[in-house]
């Protein structure tokens, strides 16, 4: 008999023993039914040996071992246990969660799909291109097809426009004509229908598996198998598409990079761009990071000289050019109801030319911050680079960062303003401004509330593409990737409340918003205009846009973020706590923080009620680690979370969240 080492899908670190018949040709990767109390569960050899730490007496054997789906292979296995040891999650439940449904399930998959178009024929797979190469990409193409076979880490750093998915496309075609698997990881599968569209368009006869977890059960299962069988050469999914078994990856592709969706925020808490990154090594493939605008993690990777940067400075489109970007300054202009007169003016030209308009809402990044109207003083942290957020309940401000309190002044400590109100969310009443207006003009609200089901987001987004609208008013979702040709003018909206955030990262956040729904316009001849409304027209964030100066935005970023110290500079984790009574939350972190001897170099902040303490019924709070030494943190996180008492036992849920990027 031999032991089969088998990962359950139970909260708890360790691998279960199971005895095995020594003829049985079981091996790790294998899913195996298994007796678990009294029922049977599927589970994964994780490890095969001839001797277990249980008396074999007490041992169980295998049910049986399930052969319908391919045998789980060493790398993707790594790829889980790095995983899950990285964010502090439970080996078991790592590997369930990488697994569809029906794959965990005792119920038979379902009969293999008769081989639709293409797969994996031998003839190399037809490619159609649409454009020659202009010499930027041409560059880019040749950077990177040179490094096929190898690991390295690019970062494709094209402006809006610049032709990124041609580049992306050409070295697709690439790896298939090797007969390799090629994967594309993209933010939002639902808002970008176009990008799929575009690869069945340039690959007609070749198995796409679009994996995202919108997917009906049978579809994401089918959809897996195609991957992990080898059947499907291009894999275009969201970031759970990385957790995919591939077994002859030949590059990864990340689009929008930048994009904070990538970063899972339940669960296994991972990165799915880093997790692309470590994919790409395991495999020995290069892995392409694309975006107009890097996340600071990127760009400083790329200053260390850990990923390549290969640029595409210009529109790809002959004569499209990036839009003008111009500040409007809502000290001097007046906007009645939320509109400034020169952007009212934009529109008007607009509609009369018979071109589509987008006012952007700018909803994210909201904090009740403490500000002067007259002045622009806001109120700060004295320990940190941070505002201060009001809290209402008890009139307190609260810095989000160190837990400093401080009460509200009664006037404006730098002009003596008595009149302090928290920043205002700016109207919700733009559309029916506009629609009164301009009664003739076809307005389109495009919001999560205005449009609630994904295929119905989708088509709108076609027809705006195609033309339809005048006035599109909408918020984060018409910031992504699409093309609309007929737009030409982009009007931003609160802007401001983004500056004047809690959060260290709305900053970055807020460019890369601007820039790509600025990027929108001007996509075709008619060159593009992009108006923000502004109280802070020198904010060194908007002379930077105006210039289009990702660079040099960055680089002043990071400096602030060295003196900070913030990431990228340092390494977060957070451990957050959820109760019926926050004094509950607050108690078990002030407690965990107690719990072990932390190291010099680990740094445990205190622990402070959530900006939205209350969500559903439940009282949350947060505790932020900081550390210079990666391994450092990772260590402590380790001892750390077998020591915090299960989140059962106490009536505190918990969980860690490392490198976490919302703090609300
Ligand atoms: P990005 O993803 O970099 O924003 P896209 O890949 O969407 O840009 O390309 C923008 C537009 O440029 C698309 O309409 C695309 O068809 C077009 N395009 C891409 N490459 C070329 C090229 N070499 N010549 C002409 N047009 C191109
Ligand atoms: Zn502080
Ligand atoms: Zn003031």
């Amino acid at each position: 008999m031999k032991v089969l080492r088998v990962a359950l899908d139970v909260p708890v670190a360790k691998l279960f023993d199971y005895l095995i018949d020594d003829a049985s040709p079981a091996a790790s990767g294998d899913r195996v039914v298994v007796p678990f109390g009294a029922r049977q569960r599927v589970g994964v050899v994780v490890e095969i040996s001839d001797a277990s730490s249980v008396a074999v007496s007490r041992l169980k054997s295998v049910v049986r071992v399930l052969d319908d789906a391919p045998r789980l292979s060493a790398s993707w296995l790594e790829q889980i246990r790095f995983l899950s040891s990285y964010y502090q999650r439970p080996f078991g439940e790592t590997v369930a969660g990488a697994l569809p449904a029906r794959l965990r399930s005792l119920k038979p998959l379902p009969k293999r799909r008769k081989s639709a178009a293409g797969g994996t024929s031998d003839a190399a797979p037809h490619f159609a291109a649409v454009h020659d190469p202009n010499p930027a990409q041409a560059g880019a193409i040749e950077r990177i097809g040179a490094a096929l076979g190898s690991f390295r880490p690019y970062l494709l750093h094209g402006i809006t426009g610049s032709g990124k998915t041609e580049v992306y496309l050409r070295l697709i075609a690439q790896v298939l004509s090797k007969g390799m698997q090629a994967l594309v990881l993209v933010p939002e599968i639902g808002l970008t229908p176009q990008l799929e569209a575009r690869f069945r368009q340039a690959f007609p006869d070749t198995r796409i598996a679009v994996l995202h977890s919108a997917l009906e059960e049978s579809a994401r299962t089918h959809a897996w198998l195609d991957a992990a069988r080898g059947e499907a050469p291009v894999i275009l999914g969201t970031r759970l598409a990385v957790l995919t078994p591939l077994p002859r990856l030949g590059i990864v592709v990340v689009d929008e990079e930048h994009d904070a969706s990538f970063k899972q925020q339940e669960g296994l808490r991972y990165s799915g761009r880093d997790a692309a990154v470590l994919r790409a090594k395991l495999a020995g493939c290069p892995v392409v990071l694309g975006t107009a605008t890097p996340s600071l993690e990127t760009w400083f990777n790329c200053r260390a000289g850990r990923y390549e940067l290969i640029s595409l400075p210009e529109r790809a489109v002959p004569g499209a050019r990036l839009p003008t970007v111009r500040t409007v300054d809502l000290r001097i202009e007046s906007a009645e109801h939320g509109l400034a007169k020169p952007v009212l003016d934009a529109i008007r030209t607009r509609l009369a030319r018979g071109e589509q308009s987008l006012v952007f809402i700018n909803r994210r990044g909201y904090a009740p911050v403490l500000s002067c109207e007259s002045c622009g003083w806001a109120a700060g942290c004295t320990r940190c680079s941070a505002r201060l957020v009001l809290h209402a309940t008890d009139r307190k401000l609260r810095c989000h960062h160190c837990g400093a309190l401080e009460p509200v002044p009664r006037e404006c400590p730098s002009c003596g303003n008595v009149d302090l109100r928290p920043l205002g969310r700016g109207t919700q009443r733009i559309e029916e401004t506009l629609a009164a207006l301009h009664p003739e003009a076809r307005i389109l609200r495009i919001d999560r509330d205005s449009t609630r089901k994904r295929d119905e987001l989708a088509r709108t987004l076609e027809g705006v593409g195609r033309g339809e609208g005048d006035i599109l008013v909408g918020t984060q979702l018409l910031a992504k990737g699409h093309d609309f040709p007929n737009l030409s003018l982009v009007c931003v909206l609160n802007a401001d409340s983004a500056l004047l955030s809690t959060d260290y990262r709305s900053a970055e956040r807020l460019f890369a918003t601007l820039a790509q729904v600025g990027g929108r316009s001007g996509r075709r001849e008619q060159p593009g205009e992009v108006l923000v409304q502004t109280r802070y027209p020198g904010h060194p964030m908007f002379q930077a846009l105006i210039r289009h100066d990702y660079a040099g935005f960055a680089e002043s970023q990071l400096a602030e973020r060295e003196s900070a110290g913030f990431p990228p500079y340092v390494h977060e984790a957070a451990l957050r706590a959820e109760a019926t009574r926050l004094e509950a939350a607050m108690a078990f972190l002030r407690a965990a923080a107690r719990l072990l001897d932390v190291p010099d170099s680990v740094q445990i902040y205190d622990p402070v009620p959530h900006v939205i303490t209350r969500r559903a019924g439940v009282e949350r709070a947060q505790l932020i680690l900081q550390s210079a030494s990666r391994p450092a943190l990772q260590d402590f996180l380790r001892l750390w979370s077998a020591a915090l008492p299960a989140s059962t036992s106490s009536g505190v849920r918990w969980h860690l969240d490392v490198d976490p990027i919302e703090f609300d």
